[in-house]
Order: C-alpha cells, then structure tokens, then sequence
C-alpha cells in the first residue's frame, strides 16, 4: 500500500471516524466471502454507510469480479473498486491556482462559490481566503449574496478574520451586477483571486437557478471570456441529498469542483463515492471543523483508505 503522509493520515481519519465506525462494525459482522449471502449482506453495509444502492451494487459486482476468498481480500478488493468510480479530473482549483505554494505574475482567478444556506459557503469562502493569502496570494472577497442582509454582515467578518479585503453588494442589488463590480474592484485594487459568495436559498426555487446562471455569464464577461472555477459546497452531513442538490446545481451552473463541508462531523462520507461516480465533478476541498484552518484539499486515496480500512 502507498505511505500516506502523517499530516494526511491525520486529517482523513479525524473526519470520517464517525462514518469509519458504521463501516467498520459493519464490515466486521460479515460472514466471509467464500459463504453464501456474502454479497447481499455486503450491499446491505454499504447501503447503511450511505453509499446508495446503485454504488453499493457497483461496489459489490466489483468485489465478486475479483473472487476474494478472505475478508482481507475482500477490502483490498472493495478499496479498488471504489477507488476506481471517483473522478478523474484533477482536484487543483483552476490553474493558475495551486493551493500550497506560491505561483508568479498571472492574471486574475475567480471562484464563484455556490450552494444552498447552511451548507457551509460563507465558511468555506472565510477559510479559502484566510489558506490563499497564507500561500502569497492576494484574495477578495465579495458578498453577493444580496438576498440576505445577515449574509452579507457574515461574510465580511469572515473577510476581516482573513485578513483580506472584501466587496459588499447592497442588500437587495442585482447580485450579477455586484459580481460585476466586484471583479472590476479587484482588478483596481491589485487583488490576484476573487472569491464570490452567492445566494444560496433552497435550489428548487427555478428563480435561484436562473440568478446563478446569469451570475457565471456576467463572471465571463468581467473575464473576457476566461475560465473561472465555480465551487459547489455540499453539507456533507446530508449525504445522499447533497446529490439531489448537487444534480440540480449542476444543471443550471457548469460546477468544476465539490467543496464537502462538515465533513468531521458527517457519519455519511460513503455518499462522497456516489456523489463523485455520479456527477464526475471531483471534490477538490473539504471542510473539517468550524476553525479558519480547517479547510483540506481532498485526496481521494486516503479517504477511501481511512473509510474501508479500519
Ligand atoms: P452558509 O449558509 O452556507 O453560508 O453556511 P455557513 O458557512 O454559515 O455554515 C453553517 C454552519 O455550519 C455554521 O455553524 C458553521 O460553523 C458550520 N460549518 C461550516 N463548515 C463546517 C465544517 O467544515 N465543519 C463543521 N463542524 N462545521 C462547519
């Protein structure tokens, strides 16, 4: 097995403990592979793990195609195959945007941050800020959530607990003309990366949607064109239901990476498996406590390692 590094062993097991242990007893009371009803039972695990029935399924056909005849096996066996169904893609924030050293002159990064209220967005953004400036960048942060006065009010503490500078939409503006004016601001102002915090009412509401929609073209536009990355922050307690929000965001808005708050205090990590399979989106961060540092790039390997492998 590949060495993890202390610091991300540490991490990866301190968030998933809760859902770590519903597996691990799970997993234990398992007869072993060879007997009859092996597979059924399995499924059943991982369907209280929350890893959903079409992954369990998935997951269980990928442990029978390598006929594991021990419990140990079976594991290695189980790691691989979900290991096998997250993304791809790679999980740096847009380049130029490596978040752990500190990269020369380049142009303007923007990233919208979405989600519903109380994921964990407003947080999240405080957290991304505070780790981008520790790196040498200069962030801004800009509240456009203009359909909640206490939004705006959060976020800009957050803003000053960062150390960072920040761009307030008025309560009630057009949040598309404020993301608008907010990238324009930062350029003035000599910012290098713009976190934008948008509304976030319930999903279903097709009018948030449609806000958001116009929120990414005005971003392209500011841009000329250029790429931006859009976060979606996923409360990770929630498990399955953040792919219901996610499948539904990810319609309207072109969402190139997951953000999972909460994750230390989420006992349904396992949804992380379906969510990623599902969507082909890859979390590039997750959320593990309520603290300015507790913000991790996400590493797949380890995760699944510290899931299964108790
Ligand atoms: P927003 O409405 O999406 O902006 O959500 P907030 O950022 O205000 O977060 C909602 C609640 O979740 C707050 O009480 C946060 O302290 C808490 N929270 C956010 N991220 C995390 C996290 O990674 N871990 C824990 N334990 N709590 C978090």
């Amino acid at each position: 097995m590949r060495a993890r590094s202390p610091a991300a062993a540490s991490v990866w097991d301190r968030v998933s403990g809760r859902t770590r242990s519903v597996l691990a007893v799970g997993l234990r009371s398992l007869k072993p592979p060879l007997a009859p009803g092996y597979y059924e039972e399995l499924e059943a695990v991982l369907v209280g793990a929350d890893i959903g029935p079409v992954m369990a399924a998935r997951l269980g056909a990928a442990v029978k195609a390598r006929a594991p005849r021990t419990r140990e096996e079976a594991a290695d066996a189980l790691v691989a195959g979900a290991l096998a169904v997250m993304s791809k893609k790679p999980r740096d924030l847009i380049p130029p945007l490596p978040l752990g050293e500190r990269v020369g002159e380049m142009g303007l990064n923007v990233i919208l941050m979405y989600g519903i209220n109380g994921a964990g967005k407003t947080t999240t953004i405080g957290k991304l800020a505070h780790r981008l400036k520790k790196v040498g960048r200069k962030p801004m942060i800009v509240a456009a959530d203009t359909f909640r006065a206490a939004g705006i009010e959060q976020m800009s503490a957050w803003a000053r607990r960062a150390g960072v500078d920040h761009f307030e939409g008025k309560s009630g503006a057009d949040p598309a003309s404020v993301v608008f004016d907010g990238i324009n601001a930062a350029r003035s102002r000599g910012s290098d990366v713009v976190l934008v915090d948008t509304a976030g009412r319930l999903q279903t509401q097709r009018n948030l949607l449609e806000e958001l929609a116009k929120v990414g073209r005005v971003a392209t536009k500011a841009l000329d064109g250029g790429p931006y990355e859009s976060l979606l922050v996923l409360d990770a307690v929630l498990g399955l239901t953040s792919l219901m929000q996610a499948r539904e965001f990810n319609k309207a808005v072109p969402v190139t990476g997951l953000v999972l708050a909460k994750l230390d205090s989420s006992a349904k990590g396992g949804a992380v498996i379906a969510i990623e399979a599902e969507l082909g989106v890859p979390v590039k961060l997750a959320g593990v406590g309520e603290g300015i540092d507790d913000l991790a790039p996400f590493e797949p390997a380890a995760f699944i390692r510290s899931l299964f492998e108790s």
